[in-house]
């Protein structure tokens, strides 16, 4: 009975602490792999991966630069080598650039030591086509096993989830659809997945384009701000130079 009790107590704390280094972004630990902020706030970062894909990419870049919009691009570093002057672009413009992978290939993720290469080299292809080191990473279908959140580490990079626009946006249903679903789940502090690419070769994204204007209208709508995860969440989006 007592053992129970000490047990189930235990478990209390350890679900406190869990809590805390799961759920709290601002906790300086950032034990785990954030996917919204805790906030009462009316702010939603708009997050973007496997890009850059062109025209998609440069399309969302028109819009969210008229509506004054920054956003995050977890790109994907044979992308960023096929389109060197949009990854530029996305940096120039203020936006948060992260490293979502070389190849985005599954079977890659599933050797670690391969994982962790491609996750260094595309460090060396960012840094070296935009000028800054990101201190953000996405792993692809955002696989968290404790072995990769501490790789991430290592690699001075700060993981970040977020929950998906819509389950089936990689089969672009249409973007009214996208953006219904993702109106819907947007709350005070949400992270909000959308794909300008399609793993590491791209492919059509123009319902995804059409998803981002009708969730930023909408979301304008109801008093939502836009921020980067990295403003979201209190932490750094570059490595210090
Ligand atoms: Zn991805």
């Amino acid at each position: 009975m007592t053992a129970a009790l000490v047990a189930l107590a235990a478990l209390a704390l350890l679900g406190g602490a869990a809590y805390f280094l799961l759920m709290s972004p601002f906790s300086q630990v950032f034990g785990a792999y954030p996917y919204r902020a805790r906030t009462r706030d009316r702010v939603v970062a708009l997050t973007f991966d496997d890009g850059p894909n062109e025209p998609y990419t440069s399309e969302i870049l028109d819009y969210l630069e008229q509506q004054r919009i920054r956003a995050t691009f977890f790109q994907v570093g044979r992308c960023v080598e096929r389109h060197p002057d949009t990854a530029r672009r996305i940096a120039a413009a203020g936006h948060t650039v992260g490293n979502h992978s070389l190849t985005h290939r599954f079977d890659t993720y599933l050797k670690p030591r391969a994982f962790e290469a491609e996750v260094a080299v595309t460090q060396e292809i960012l840094t070296r086509t935009i000028g800054r080191t990101p201190a953000l990473a996405r792993s692809p279908w955002l696989w968290r096993r404790p072995g990769v959140l501490r790789m991430f580490r290592r690699h001075d990079l700060n993981p970040v989830a977020g929950e998906f626009c819509h389950a089936l946006e990689v089969f672009q249903p249409s973007g009214t659809r996208l953006a219904r679903r993702a109106v819907a789940k947007t709350k005070p502090g949400s992270i909000l997945i959308f794909h300008d690419g399609f793993d590491g070769h791209g492919g059509d994204r123009s319902q995804t384009v059409r998803a981002v204007r009708l969730t930023v209208e909408a979301l304008s709508a109801q008093g939502y701000r836009f921020v980067t995860v990295d403003e979201l969440l209190g932490v750094p989006a570059w490595r210090e130079a």
